[in-house]
């Protein structure tokens, strides 16, 4: 069994589960003093797992075998006084442990559990399929506060794990709180297609820019098509509107993002400089050629697809 995803398997360099925890280990004897990392857990520790950080952790075959689907089984394991050599750091594979045992599971709440290791963890439970820690680890990432907190890590663990809801959102807390360095970073190498794909989602919202530039365009274009029309209150407005506007990247995804959430900040800026637009004596085309440029804007904010949607077809 296996958890769909929205890799492209034949491209991605994607680990097998239980051949990457059959390492070849140091032939030593089984260890003794190696304890399961279970408060007051009686059962015989009859595997130890070796973490990155070269710590010894003592486990259960029988265990391992009933709570996971990644991890070996008695038959896969001939010499079992061979420390299994994980990829995973010491504090993940504790916390791993846990949930193979039937107790009560560690509390993952952010007050207990780096956000740093909730995303280990969430990778290790994904890998070894243990689906108790898969279960708790995504409710916690699903919480807005981590999300928040840690985008980009939210972001590849939606993308590698097929959970569209905390990519989206977590595609759009990156817009603001990290650079396009920090998102391929966090992806890192072989994912470079979905790196990209958070760019093309981001370009969708920069373009938005240059509907806003394009509003000086239609002055020219619509100029002299209305005898009565000086284009004067029109053009008093959008200049007002320019100078008010953020023309950076970063300053203008940060202006038309609020906490993860688009809005649609043109209305805010129309009320601040409305003056120049509105009465009775203001030309009812200019004030017309504003509320277009307006509905345009709205628009292409609302007509812009979730990130899962920019994700590439396998
Ligand atoms: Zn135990
Ligand atoms: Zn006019």
């Amino acid at each position: 069994m296996s958890t769909s995803s929205y890799l492209c398997s034949s491209t991605l360099p994607i680990v097998s589960p239980r051949s990457s925890v059959l390492g070849s280990g140091d032939k030593t004897m089984l260890d003794e003093s190696v304890k399961c990392p279970v408060t007051d857990c009686i059962l015989p520790v009859d595997i130890v797992l070796r973490s990155s950080d070269q710590v010894l952790i003592g486990a259960h075959q029988a265990n391992l075998a009933q709570f996971s689907e990644g991890f070996p089984t008695p038959s896969d394991v001939k010499a079992t006084d061979d420390p299994v050599d994980l990829t995973e750091d010491s504090l993940t594979l504790r916390l791993l442990v846990h949930f193979t045992h039937k107790q009560r599971y560690p509390n993952l709440s952010i007050t207990g559990t780096p956000v740093g290791t909730i995303f280990s963890l969430a990778e290790a439970a994904e890998k070894y399929l243990v689906y108790s820690a898969m279960v708790a680890c995504n409710m916690r990432i699903d919480d807005s506060y981590v999300v928040e907190l840690d985008p980009a890590s939210a972001l590849v663990y939606g993308v590698k794990f097929n959970y569209p809801g905390v990519a989206n959102r977590a595609a759009l807390w990156a817009l603001t709180r990290r650079s396009v360095d920090d998102v391929v970073k966090a992806f890192g190498a072989g994912y470079e297609s979905y790196s990209l794909s958070w760019v093309r989602y981001r370009e969708t919202f920069l373009s938005l820019m240059g509907t806003m530039t394009r509003g000086s365009n239609s002055y020219f274009k619509y100029k002299g098509t209305f005898s009565s029309c000086t284009d004067e209150h029109w053009r008093l407005f959008y200049i007002s509107v320019l100078a008010d506007l953020p023309l950076t990247p970063g300053r203008f995804l940060s202006t038309l993002i609020d906490k993860g959430t688009p809005r649609d900040f043109l209305t805010t800026i129309i009320q601040n400089h409305r003056s120049y637009i509105e009465g009775g004596r203001v030309c009812g085309q200019c004030r017309k050629r504003m509320n277009n440029w307006s509905a345009e804007f709205s628009a292409e904010l609302t007509a812009i697809k979730p990130f899962d949607t920019f994700l590439p077809l396998c």
